[in-house]
């Protein structure tokens, strides 16, 4: 196989899953020209300045022009304005992708700006990240060994796909495939609600606790659980609503549960509440 190249890149959405990508390449040799685009002017001089691009584009047709991959880094419901505007000023051999937390919307997005059998957009979803954004948390090392999942459609060009996985592995990535719903399934129960969940829970102690004196008790359990709820509000706005019906689905499931959980409790029944943190301790240590 001849060593992996792009001879040029485009990254629309410079924050921290775009930016990664685009250094993890560049830090590889496998990048030639770095074109980049960010609504945010600062974002867009900081990946200049730290050599992630290697020029500003005045508008999106700018930044796609010539590019033989371009990346879709920006929040979920800004997607399909972006495609809209790159559409006409795309190349014809133009390969793109995305890395967004659903694929289902993205899907739709692609299918209603390119047409339902456009084959050269290749969904793409990293399970990797933090809850930090933005250019300045860019690391060339963030998928080393993580999953990324590719959710390919009966119509993407085969070219295409082997083109995207490639270049998730030259970053180092474990590449998986999956359908696109059952990828929002999963990751409704594995991502979305934990973050739902951790988002709320800060936010009712917030509320609940004047002048916020009950921050400075929170070590261990509230650390560990609540760090995700530090993570970009846009993001997961767009995310919530996007991947509405599976995550309500989960949410119901989980609400459900911690009823059965508040009732053990209130009726003093320990052994259904040791039965409920056995399975859990049980399936938890499995995993780790
Ligand atoms: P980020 O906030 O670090 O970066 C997003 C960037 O997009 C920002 O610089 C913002 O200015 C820019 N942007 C917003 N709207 C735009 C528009 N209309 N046109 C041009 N630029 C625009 O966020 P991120 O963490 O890099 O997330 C980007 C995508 O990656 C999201 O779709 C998210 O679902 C997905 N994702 C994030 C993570 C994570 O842990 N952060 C993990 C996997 C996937």
């Amino acid at each position: 196989e001849t060593p992996f190249f792009i001879p040029r890149l485009s990254i629309i959405g410079l924050g921290l899953i775009g930016c990664s990508w685009a250094k993890g390449l560049r830090v590889r040799g496998c990048v030639g020209e770095v074109l980049g685009y960010d609504r945010n002017l600062d974002s867009m001089q900081e990946a200049l300045n730290s050599g992630i691009i290697d020029r500003i584009s005045s508008d999106l047709a700018a930044a796609v022009a010539g590019a033989d991959l371009v990346i879709i880094s920006v929040p979920i419901l800004a997607v399909r304005q972006v495609l809209q505007e790159i559409a006409p000023h795309l190349a014809a051999h133009a390969v793109i992708t995305d890395v967004g937390s659903v694929k289902g919307s993205v899907a739709d997005d692609v299918a209603a700006v390119f047409g339902a059998d456009f084959p050269r957009f290749v969904l793409g979803h990293p399970i990797a990240g933090s809850e930090r954004s933005g250019v300045s948390a860019a690391d060339e090392n963030l998928y080393v060994r993580h999953k990324v999942i590719i959710t390919p459609q009966p119509h993407t060009d085969k070219t295409a796909l082997r083109l995207v996985r490639r270049a998730w592995r030259a970053v180092e990535a474990d590449v998986e495939s999956m359908d696109v719903v059952h990828h929002d399934e999963v990751l409704a129960a594995t991502s979305h609600l934990p973050h739902l969940m951790a988002y709320s829970l800060v936010d009712t102690l917030a509320n609940t606790h004047e002048n916020k004196e009950i921050f400075n008790y929170a070590a261990g359990g509230f650390r560990d659980f609540t760090r995700i709820a530090a993570s970009s509000p846009v993001m997961w706005r767009d995310i919530f609503s996007a991947n509405k019906t599976q995550i309500l689905k989960t949410l119901d499931l989980f609400t459900h549960d911690l009823h059965f959980l508040r009732a053990a409790i209130e009726a003093d029944d320990t052994t259904t509440v040791m039965g409920v943190l056995t399975r859990a301790k049980v399936a938890r240590d499995h995993f780790s």
